[in-house]
Formats: C-alpha cells, structure tokens, sequence
C-alpha cells in the first residue's frame, strides 16, 4: 500500500504542476495553503488556480493528497444552498412550534438565595439587578445569583422554549431549507508532509545529477526502477543502473535523508530486503547528511556500501570513488 504511494508520488514529482505547487512550499513562500473566502462563491485556493486553472484545483489536491505529499486539516465546512449552489447561506434561529425566526433570546438569571428564576431583562432595573421575587439586589455573579442557560420567546406564537432550531436562508435565490437539504463540503488547508518535504529536495537536487553522472559512466539508468526478485515480486529503486554487454552487471541505489543529524537503519534494513530477493551486484545508499552508527553497522553486514554526503557535489565524487572500475 505505501509502496503505491510513494509510486504515485515519484510520478507527480516528474509533473510540472506539481513542481511548482511544492517550490512554494519549499521556498517559503507558503507554509499552510488556506483557503481563501469569498461570500459568493465561497472557498477557493488562488494559489493554486493560478498553476493548475480555475476546474482544476480541487482534483489536482486530491491527486496530491492521496499519493500522501500533503497533509490536511478540516478548516471549515461550508454550507451550499440546494436550490441555486451558491454558498451565499445564513443560519436562522427559528421557534420549534411555528418556525418564524423572529425570536428573541434572553439569559435566564437564577437569585442563588430564594432560588427565585427569571429571564434578565426580569431582574433590571437601571442599572442594578434586584430579584422581582424577594427585592434583593444581585451582586456578584456566581455567589448572588447565575447564569442557567438561555430562553427565547416567539415574537410570532408567543411560545417559551430554550433550544431553537436552525435553518437556512439563501440570500442568492431565498430558499429556506434545513440540515437535512444542505449541501456540506468539507474545506481543508493543506501543508506539506516532511516525507514529501524530503523526497522533493532530493529528488530535485539528487536524482537528476545521479542520474546524468551514471549516464556519462557509460551506464544504462531507470529511476525509479522496478526489478523483479526471485519471489516474482517487484522491488523499486530509486535508481537502477546497468552497464556490461550480455549478462549486465545491476547496480542499485536509494537515497535516504533526514532533516536531523543522520539517517536511521531503517532504510539499510528496507535495501536489503529488496536486495535479498532481487540479488544486483553492487547496491548503494546514499545518506543525506550522514547514516546512524546503527545503520552504518547493518549496511556493513549487509553488504550495502553507504555513501554519506551533505549535498549533491558530495554525493556524486562519492559514488565517483565507490563505482566498480569496469
Ligand atoms: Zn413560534
Ligand atoms: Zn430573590
Ligand atoms: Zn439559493
């Protein structure tokens, strides 16, 4: 299943819209893509409608999205009116008994004391609050008296009641319509996962030099690369290059960074298993900026050679010096 992914997302990498959607990621110049609110038309990303177009943004995130690059959070959800879809929709409060929305609210006010309960406006007088019951003056919220809860009038019925119910209001076409007719959409924002974050800077600034290298050493390259193990199983590489006439000589290569010190042995341990099963003459894991004593201590049991570089310079005069001579 992350396999696919991760298949998925290589190939998006190679997109040109992609690219420029994660540049501005990288750069800087956003850190968390939100929508932006517009009453009429109600959400959209202007950001992205510049790289992609105006019909194409929503299925270009959720591309994106489902290949794991972005993560995102529920931002809103957005209320569309059945009738007409615009998003230009207001809440009524409405009386439960004959549904007017012309209620009025009040806090409900309790003297702690004689226990006396009554709506504010029961209690005012100028400025004091005195009980209509017993005359006392309430002072002090939460010792004289408190809050207990809220109570709302009908202006239309005259009905008492404390929950209302909500509908909607078009302000577009004027319908009214309830929960149950609304049309919801989920909103999101979106940032970019650090997996993604990784992978972009090294699949822009490695992968492609690697790649010209190995080509000028005379070798075939695919990257990524599918081979097939004894198992019948397929096993990506990052890169695979072949060089030799007839039986070819197969050499692998995966790159693993991390944004802190070093890289973990999990990606020495994940090489091998595919190494085990598809068997090439040499395999390479380049280490961005440098592997764990851990990592290092498996690659060497494993036969993996690590190259450990802090940039791309490093990387190639590394592999440079490990590549078999002829
Ligand atoms: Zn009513
Ligand atoms: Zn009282
Ligand atoms: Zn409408």
């Amino acid at each position: 299943m992350l396999k696919t992914e991760k298949v998925e997302r290589l190939e998006l990498y190679k997109d040109r819209n992609t690219q420029v959607f994660l540049s501005k990621f990288l750069n800087g110049e956003i850190t968390e893509l939100e929508p932006v609110y517009d009453p009429k038309v109600g959400y959209s990303y202007p950001i992205v409608q510049a790289i992609v177009g105006d019909s194409n943004v929503e299925a270009f995130l959720e591309k994106l999205y489902e290949a794991g690059i972005p993560e995102r959070r529920l931002y809103d959800k957005i209320i569309y009116c059945p009738k007409c879809n615009s998003a230009n929709v207001s809440i009524h409060y409405c009386c439960p008994y004959c549904k007017s929305f012309e209620i009025e609210r009040s806090a409900l006010i309790e003297h702690v004391k004689c226990g006396y309960m009554d709506v504010e406006e029961n209690f005012k007088k100028g400025k004091q609050l005195i009980c209509p019951k017993c005359h006392e003056e309430l002072k002090r919220l939460d010792i004289d008296y408190r809050k207990a809860g809220m109570w709302c009038t009908c202006k239309e019925c005259g009905k008492s009641f404390d929950i209302p119910v909500s509908t909607h209001f078009c302000r577009n076409c004027h319908e009214n319509f309830t929960f149950e007719n609304a049309i919801i959409k989920d909103v999101y924002s979106y940032s970019l996962k650090q997996e993604a974050r990784e992978e972009t800077s090294l699949g822009w600034v490695l992968v492609a030099p690697l790649r010209e290298f190995l080509m000028e050493e005379g070798y075939q390259v695919e990257s990524p690369a599918f081979l097939k193990g004894k198992s019948g199983a397929n096993h990506m590489f990052d890169i695979a290059a072949y060089k030799g006439q007839g039986k070819q000589k197969v050499t692998v290569i995966d790159l693993a960074s991390s944004t802190e010190n070093t890289v973990s042995e999990q990606p020495v341990i994940a090489l091998f298993a595919k190494i085990f099963d598809v068997s090439p003459d040499h395999a390479y894991l380049i280490a961005i900026p440098g592997i764990s004593e851990n990592g290092k201590k498996m690659a060497e049991l494993y036969s993996i050679q690590v190259i450990e570089a802090k940039n791309q310079k490093e990387a190639i005069k590394a592999l440079k010096d490990k590549l078999p001579k002829k």
